[in-house]
């Protein structure tokens, strides 16, 4: 059986994880099961299959495998920003752009419609974002998105940058553009409150790495560290792992974010921060920093992206990185000099070069999705649901949109990737300078 080269397998801190109180116990799979589908990967992507696929086969047993523990890979290490909408650069094709706000509304309306059900406790808030521009770049591009925005009739105020100094306490921002639509999470929390409401017919197996797969002519054949499971049916959800099942290798990058978190802040530190409430603030520069002040009171920076073909980043580097964080955290407020940051880690998201999809049936039986490039959370809500979908022939409008995405394009061989990147990498953190 082919092996697989590369399981994630993550050793820093993911704040949103840690501040949580300690999971129940691993079920980890130990011996043979033979069930109808397995679905690899327990992402926003792999949860999204399973919520829907184990609604549309109640009679079917499913599987749902993944390597470390649900909110611990990529979807619960991000910055928790459900975007209906976001686009950095002057006004792209509307019509692209429009199609794709139906997928991220729709992926976000999955969100908020379980959350709501089940009453998952993941500080869900509807904020909306702000966009603030620092620097010339920053100028110019806080324009372009005000202009996409405006293109597409979508609400949105400006904010002076006293505004931004009373909402959040800095001038270090020009000035500010508020947009409604969006929401905030602790996204640890909601991978976990949707792995705990899964459909009955739905088990699933964390700390379950799969090391090999293969199809045999009665089933598909995974195996795991310590066991193995066979299927009729295999969905593979694995983020930017896909590439170890063979699924669109050269067809995307991953690429490293990082990010650091606070423990709460103290009433003085707080009121440094303007009205001291929660904000979730994009930069306006692609390659600006995130930053996000949470429910409960803890100061989130996201920075940096880095050309990670391998594993993850050792947990020294993402400590090295969160010296940045810092930086960029008193850049804006010089008085939180003794708040420092108990979290750093790093996770890794996947970039196509065409906005295309990797989604759908690759060999019968075997199916794949990934969501990529901007507003991933809520678009892998929508693939993976339509992916469900597509396996149970359920035809809707939102479905042929889905399908209509071409696929992503190969890419250029390393090494020549690597310098591509290397220059676009380059322009692109000097554009966003201003915004650290
Ligand atoms: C710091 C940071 C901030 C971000 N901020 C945002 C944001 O605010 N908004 C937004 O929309 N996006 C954001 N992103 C991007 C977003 O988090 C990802 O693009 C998205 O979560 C990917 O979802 P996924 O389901 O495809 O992959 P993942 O969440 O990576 O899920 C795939 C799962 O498959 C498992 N897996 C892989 N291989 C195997 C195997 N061999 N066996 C078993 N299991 C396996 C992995 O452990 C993983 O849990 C951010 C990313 C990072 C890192």
């Amino acid at each position: 059986m082919p092996r697989l080269k590369i399981v994630p397998k993550h050793e820093d801190r993911n704040g949103w994880w840690e501040t949580l109180p300690p999971p129940a116990p691993a079920n980890v799979l130990k011996g043979e099961r033979r069930v109808h589908t397995v679905i690899v990967g327990a992402g926003v992507c792999g949860l999204a299959v399973a919520h829907q696929l184990g609604r549309h086969c109640p009679d079917s047993e499913i599987a749902l495998v993944e390597a470390e523990r649900v909110g611990f890979g990529a979807s619960g290490r991000s910055a928790g920003f459900l975007l209906n909408v976001h686009s950095h650069g002057a006004p792209k094709r509307t019509d692209i752009l429009r199609r794709n706000i139906r997928l991220w509304e729709s992926g976000l309306s999955d969100l908020r419609g379980i959350v709501r059900e089940f009453r998952i406790d993941c500080g869900w808030h509807e904020f909306g974002r702000i966009y603030g521009s620092a620097g010339p770049n920053g100028e110019r591009h806080i324009e372009e998105i005000a202009k996409t925005l405006e293109q597409l009739g979508l609400d949105r105020r400006w904010m002076s940058r006293d505004e931004m100094e009373e909402r959040i306490g800095t001038k270090f921002y020009r000035r500010g553009l508020y947009t409604p639509g969006s929401a905030l999470v602790n996204p640890a929390a909601l991978m976990r409150g949707m792995a705990r409401h899964l459909p009955l017919n739905v088990s699933l197996y964390e700390q379950t790495p799969v090391v090999g797969f293969e199809a045999d002519a009665h089933a598909y054949v995974v195996e795991t560290e310590a066991g193995r499971m066979l299927s009729d049916r295999l969905v593979l959800a694995a983020g930017v792992y896909l590439r170890q099942f063979g699924i669109a290798p050269g067809r995307y990058v991953p690429m490293t974010t990082y990010a650091s978190m606070t423990d709460p802040l103290g009433e003085g530190a707080l009121a440094l921060l303007g009205t001291g409430k929660p904000f979730g603030l994009l930069a306006s520069s692609e390659y600006g920093a995130t930053i996000r002040l949470t429910g409960d009171n803890r100061l989130f920076v996201r920075n940096l992206f880095k050309f990670n073909p391998n594993s993850p980043t050792p947990a020294p580097r993402v400590c090295e990185i969160g010296k940045l964080h810092r930086k960029g955290m008193l850049n804006r407020w010089p008085g939180l000099k003794d708040a420092g940051f108990s979290y750093s880690w790093g996770g890794t998201m996947a970039f196509t070069w065409n906005d295309g999809a990797v989604f759908g049936e690759f060999a019968p039986g075997l199916y794949a999705v990934l969501t990529n490039d901007v507003s991933p959370m809520t678009r892998g809500a929508a693939a993976g649901r339509l992916l469900a979908d597509l396996m149970e022939g359920r035809d809707s409008e939102l479905l042929r949109l889905q399908l209509e995405i071409p696929s992503a394009c190969r890419l250029p061989p390393r090494p020549f990737l690597d310098i591509g990147i290397a220059i676009r990498r380059g322009l692109l953190h000097a554009a966003a300078r201003k915004e650290f």
